[in-house]
């Protein structure tokens, strides 16, 4: 099941989250800066563990730790790619995003998880091309598995939610 809401995702019950982090894992603006405020310093923590082991995140990556006082399990960090003109390989980093971010959610069983929009913040990408990809590779990445059996999409602003709405 794939439902969409307008909405702020540090308020989710979800098992998991994704959060739409840096490569440095450690904290920024948008729904990054949100998560953390809201979390507390728990998952901090566990991003600098991270860090410290592998050096941060790469952009089409997801890491996945504590989601500290939030209502949520798990935060699942990915890096999306910023958009560049869409000559650099944007379209297959956004959907590696959403694919690795639901392939963590699965390996920690995950049941349900929900995604903000993913790089159409600071990052730029455009948002009518982000929620194709977005809800393509969702759905795709459903239909072979039967383990996750909730997805939401958590729209901040009301054109992504529109985006979605129609889309779903
Ligand atoms: P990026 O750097 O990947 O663009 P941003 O955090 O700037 O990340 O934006 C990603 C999306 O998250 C945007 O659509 C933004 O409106 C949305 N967003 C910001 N705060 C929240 C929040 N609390 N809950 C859900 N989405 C949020």
């Amino acid at each position: 099941m794939i439902e969409v809401i307008k909405g702020d995702i540090t308020t989710i019950a979800a098992d998991a989250i994704v959060n739409a982090a840096n490569t440095s894992l450690l904290g920024g603006g948008g729904v990054d800066g949100a998560i953390h405020r809201a979390g507390g310093k728990a998952i901090l923590e566990d991003c600098i563990k991270i860090k410290n082991k592998q050096g941060g995140c790469k952009v089409g990556e997801a890491v996945i730790t504590t989601a500290g006082n939030l209502p949520a399990k798990y935060v699942i960090h990915t890096v999306g790619p910023k958009w560049n003109g869409g000559q650099s390989n944007e379209a297959s980093l956004l959907a590696a995003c959403y694919r690795n971010s639901l392939f963590l959610a699965l390996k920690n069983d995950a049941k349900s998880i929900a995604f903000p929009n993913i790089s159409t913040g600071i990052y730029g990408y455009p948002k009518e091309a982000a929620a194709t990809i977005a809800v393509d590779t969702v759905r795709e990445f459903l239909g072979r598995q039967d383990q996750i059996d909730k997805v939401l999409f958590v729209c901040f602003d009301k054109e992504n939610f529109m985006l979605y709405d129609k889309l779903l």
